[in-house]
């Protein structure tokens, strides 16, 4: 069993961890630090929820490493007026840090009840800045758009035309990019007057984007 002040240092190590892996942005290091990870893990796993590792969640998805979540967020450069796209709403988590640092977050996941329990820990944080939409998130919310920022947490095996059509000028798209059965790479894409720009970052393992909504749940 944790105590109360066992997790408050674990919150603040946690920070400085991340600062000593080179997290740098002040603002998405204080975002990090506001959104409760406890919440967003299962019950059984709350006393490692500051450790920083990926974590199992329902429907066989998983909650990404805080620290690639910070790297990711870091990359994507948002600013306060930002309108935010997000695919892979998975626990919540990532969506919730880009909600600290956007006007508003759009987050697609293609399970209902996961969708629906993110959505209810928004609302219990009384964070209304977040919508959670049920759906195939290689489609994107076009509805919505378009988007200064979006961030793709689940791996793509190639560039979805989809989401940087939906993309503003001068936007940024952040993703996990490669193939489903190995490591892919951190890709941002900046939607600039000529075309795609390219930037290559550190190697990671995602869960794959899968086409469609989910059939069960
Ligand atoms: N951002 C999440 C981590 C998500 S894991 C967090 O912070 O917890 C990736 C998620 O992407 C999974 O929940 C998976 O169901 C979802 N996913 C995969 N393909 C998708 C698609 N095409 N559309 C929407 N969600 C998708």
């Amino acid at each position: 069993m944790t105590t109360l002040a066992d997790r408050r240092i674990g919150r603040m190590e946690f920070i400085l961890g991340l600062r000593r892996r080179g997290i740098a942005d002040a603002a998405v290091l204080r975002a990090m630090e506001e959104v409760p990870r406890e919440q967003f893990v299962r019950d059984e796993d709350v006393a490692l929820a500051y450790a920083d590792h990926a974590m199992p969640i329902a429907c066989g998805q998983t909650i990404s490493q805080p620290y690639v979540v910070a790297y990711m967020t870091e990359r994507l450069a948002v600013e306060p007026g930002h309108r935010v796209l997000e695919i892979g709403t998975g626990s919540g988590y990532q969506a919730a840090v880009l909600s600290r640092l956007a006007a508003s977050v759009v987050t697609v996941e293609r399970y209902r009840t996961l969708a629906e329990s993110a959505r209810e820990k928004f609302a219990a944080l009384g964070w209304d800045n977040i919508a959670v939409v049920v759906g195939d998130g290689l489609a994107g919310v076009p509805e919505r758009g378009p988007y200064d920022r979006i961030m793709v947490t689940a791996a793509a095996e190639t560039i979805p035309r989809a989401l940087v059509e939906q993309l503003a000028p001068g936007g940024i798209m952040v993703l996990p990019l490669g193939p489903h059965d190995s490591a892919q790479i951190i890709v941002r894409l900046t939607k600039a007057p000529n075309g795609l720009v390219r930037e290559n970052f550190i190697a990671v393992r995602f869960v794959p984007l899968l086409p469609g909504k989910a059939r069960e749940l």
